[in-house]
């Protein structure tokens, strides 16, 4: 393509809120074959809400007080519920995050931790929790598990509604012969949930931050593979595809090292990076 060509596809791009931050760029999503999408942020709006709090009286509280320190949506969430309950959080020592899983401190001197069946692994759900988290991961709920002093305290439903035009995307994607992946650290079962409804038929689920990159060199060895993330987790994953696309609301970290960004946060945007590569190589081939 001459530079006016891509000078021109570019400026046609940056009207639609795809921003290419490289030429190269432009270049090279044209061979792409997959598109693998991180879910929380990306394919969801990324605003999660909390719906249910099955459990202990104490457990929002609780949940807040471990969650206060952190910068993960769900903790934005479980902070939202406990202040609208009017909730008073207590102060924590020994703070920790564990990637892709929960956080854990020390409440009143007690080990307390949160998170995924990952991180509570080593302790038991009664019947009843255990029937309520397979219906809210059924419902495509995240569920937070809460652990204090070694007892499960209860769950915390959470969810978070993919975004409006996430089917409209996938659909244009597979029209154009695109196979768009979902890929995330939350559970199979929460993540085929939100891969059903907007159109996805594969998805790698349960897959830890650091490990995200190393998933997306195995896809590439089938070809050419796009990544669009969000978050500071995800810019190794970026930086790693063949093409890294960024939602415009990503952490400064993911905006750094996607090669597009996605600047009014729609996944058109993707559709329209596509169509608009091919537009400007094919004119001139
Ligand atoms: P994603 O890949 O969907 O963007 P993350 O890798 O950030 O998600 O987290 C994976 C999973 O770990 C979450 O779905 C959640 O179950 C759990 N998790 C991580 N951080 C927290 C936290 N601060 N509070 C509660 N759960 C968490
Ligand atoms: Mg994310």
């Amino acid at each position: 393509a001459t530079p006016t060509a891509i000078m021109v596809g570019t400026g046609r791009a940056a009207k639609l809120g795809v921003l290419i931050k490289d030429a190269t760029v432009l270049e090279a999503i044209d061979g792409v074959q997959t598109v693998v999408f991180d879910k929380t942020g990306t394919i969801t709006e990324g605003q999660p809400v909390v719906t249910d709090v099955v459990g202990q009286k104490d457990l929002l509280r609780v949940a807040a007080s471990l969650e206060a320190a952190s910068e993960h949506p769900l903790a934005a969430a479980i902070l939202t519920a406990a202040k609208q309950a009017d909730l008073t959080l207590s102060p924590v020592t020994d703070f920790q995050v564990v990637a892709g899983q929960g956080v854990k401190a020390k409440l009143a001197n007690k080990e307390a931790l949160l998170g995924n069946e990952q991180l509570t692994k080593a302790y038991e759900l009664s019947p009843r929790l255990q029937a309520t988290l397979t219906k809210l991961k059924q419902a495509a709920k995240t569920v937070v598990i809460v652990v204090y002093d070694g007892q499960v305290l209860g769950l915390i439903g959470i969810q978070d509604r993919p975004k409006a035009d996430a089917k409209q995307a996938m659909a244009a994607l597979v029209k154009r012969g695109l196979k768009p992946v979902m890929l995330t650290g939350d559970n199979e079962v929460v993540a085929q949930a939100i891969a059903d409804e907007v159109g996805i038929k594969e998805v790698i689920a349960g897959v830890l931050p650091d490990q995200k990159a190393a998933t997306i060199e195995h896809l590439q060895a089938a070809g050419k593979v796009a990544f669009v993330g969000d978050g500071i987790n995800d810019a190794p994953a970026l930086s790693t595809a063949t093409v890294g696309i960024t939602m415009g609301s990503g952490t400064d970290i993911a905006l750094e090292a996607g090669g597009i960004v996605l600047t009014n946060n729609q996944l058109m945007g993707v559709v329209n990076a596509f169509d608009i590569s091919q537009k400007t190589f094919k004119r001139i081939k």
